[in-house]
């Protein structure tokens, strides 16, 4: 009966986990470590359940360089590594992430949002012909003059953002 039931147990997991194994094993051999290992314990950290598409995502937004990404490029890259995910499910983990600070998610325009991997603070060029954010080190800009703030509130940072034309 026990048998069974680790069986059975055994099952779910190769199910749950076959179509991004095959990827995350590929990285593993050749990055020489363990992605999954290192995605599951850097979810963790972040009070997350390691999901399969939480994982999926997490390999693909922190197993580069720092990124800027829409859900909509998101979801192509998911479906690129053989994953199928709706536009909502892209968002509520999109949102999470940025949650618990694993992201950082920039507003540009009202249906505009782009999610940064970059949570150090920093700027942006903006370029809307390319849709493209380009990072500007927060030293770059000098900011001399800022208003009054509103009674009892204070700056909590500043977010620039330069449109290129
Ligand atoms: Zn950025």
């Amino acid at each position: 009966m026990e048998l069974k039931g680790l069986k059975a147990w055994i099952i779910y997991i190769a199910l749950d986990f076959q179509y991004i194994w095959p990827k995350l094993r590929q990285d593993d051999a050749k990055y020489g470590h363990k992605m999954l290992d290192k995605y599951e314990s850097l979810l963790r950290q972040h009070d997350l359940r390691p999901t399969r598409q939480r994982l999926l995502i997490s390999e693909i937004l922190f197993g580069c360089d720092h990124r800027h990404v829409t859900a909509e490029q998101l979801r192509s890259e998911v479906a690129d590594r053989g994953g199928n995910m709706s536009l909502a499910t892209i968002y509520n983990t999109l949102n999470q992430f940025s949650d618990v600070g694993l992201l950082r998610e920039i507003k540009l325009e009202e249906n505009v949002t782009y999610y940064d991997t970059n949570n150090d603070h920093h700027h942006h060029f903006y370029d809307p012909k390319q849709s493209k954010l380009i990072d500007i080190p927060s030293e770059q800009i000098s900011l001399d003059k800022l208003p009054d703030v509103p009674d009892g509130q204070t700056i909590d940072r500043v977010d620039v953002i330069i449109r290129l034309s």
